[in-house]
């Protein structure tokens, strides 16, 4: 058994990142199984090295110490080019051209959530028009007209048609970095990560993660999506929230306190107290983990 984290280093970690990784740490060491440490670092425009280290630092004090660390992603751009190259060797991947404007046009389908959905203007373009563009584009796969369904380890069955629902999707951004939906299957595939345990904002890109491992003849991991930490007024903490990040909630917590207060917050636990990550993880079992989102009032810190 083969759990991760996969921080993206964007930011201090609020408390449901550190919610996330606890769950993922635990579900791995209850069943005597591993954790690795993937820094997901892709977004040269949002990831900062000293983030990692915060990052790396807070889950040592938190006690979520992990067994190896994997490269990081910004180190494998080679690696992401070589599955690129078997997807366009396939027919699959097509160069898109359009505008940001373009992609958001009122015009444009929208998913139930909001997401516009990529109606294909460039999937049929042929060689002289693509010749003609000036713009540089990004790399789309195409997606199949039918229904994938998996079932989440927490939430349970899960299905959507990507072809209705979300649309041909971007492999490689038009500045030449690989997307997150490529490169967390590639990693995930390639370091054989039997168990991934993230927030439930992931739950709806899990299909279109599945069709690349299917395309990438690659073994998909069990997913288990674990609820978000909201604010009071419905909002999901963000890395900007910083009230709520380690920086602050280290000056007044001891590790004990904050993950005895996310395993009860989760439903590990009847009761507040202190607890260690080691002392949760001999009773932990996830028929006891809540599936819905957890409201956080800052008042219970
Ligand atoms: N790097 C992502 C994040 O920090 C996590 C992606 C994943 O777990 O698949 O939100």
């Amino acid at each position: 058994m083969v759990g991760r984290f996969a921080p993206s280093p964007s930011g201090r970690m609020h408390l449901g990142n550190v919610c996330s990784a606890m769950l993922a740490w635990l579900s791995a060491k209850a069943r005597g199984g591993e954790i690795l440490l993937r820094i997901e670092d892709l977004d040269p425009a949002r990831s900062r090295r000293e983030y990692a280290e915060t990052m790396m630092e807070d889950f040592r004090w938190l006690g979520l110490v992990w067994d190896r660390r994997v490269p990081d992603q910004s180190s494998r751009s080679g690696v992401y080019e070589a599955a690129l190259e078997r997807l366009r060797e396939k027919g699959l991947l097509y160069p898109c051209y359009c505008t940001r404007d373009q992609l958001h046009a009122a015009s444009a389908p929208h998913a139930s959530d909001g997401r516009v959905i990529y109606g294909g203007t460039c999937r049929n373009l042929t060689a002289e028009q693509r010749a003609g563009m000036t713009k540089v584009p990004c790399l789309r796969v195409k997606v199949p007209e039918r229904v994938i369904s998996f079932t989440d380890g927490l939430q349970g069955p899960y299905a959507m048609d990507l072809s209705r629902e979300w649309g041909d999707f971007i492999l490689r951004r038009a500045d030449g970095v690989a997307a997150y939906q490529l490169a967390v299957v590639v990693d995930d595939g390639t370091e054989d990560v039997t168990e991934v345990v993230r927030g439930r904002d992931l739950l709806s890109s899990t299909p279109a993660q599945l069709w690349l491992y299917e395309l990438l003849e690659l073994k998909p991991p069990e997913f288990r999506h674990v609820p978000m930490l909201l604010a009071p007024d419905g909002r999901r903490l963000s890395k900007r929230d910083r009230d709520l990040d380690l920086g602050e909630l280290r000056k007044d917590h001891s590790p004990e306190d904050l993950i005895g207060l996310l395993g009860y917050l989760c439903g590990l636990t009847d009761r507040r107290e202190a607890v260690s990550a080691r002392e949760l993880a001999a009773e932990f079992s996830w028929d006891k983990v809540r599936r819905e989102d957890i409201i956080l009032d800052p008042a219970i810190l």
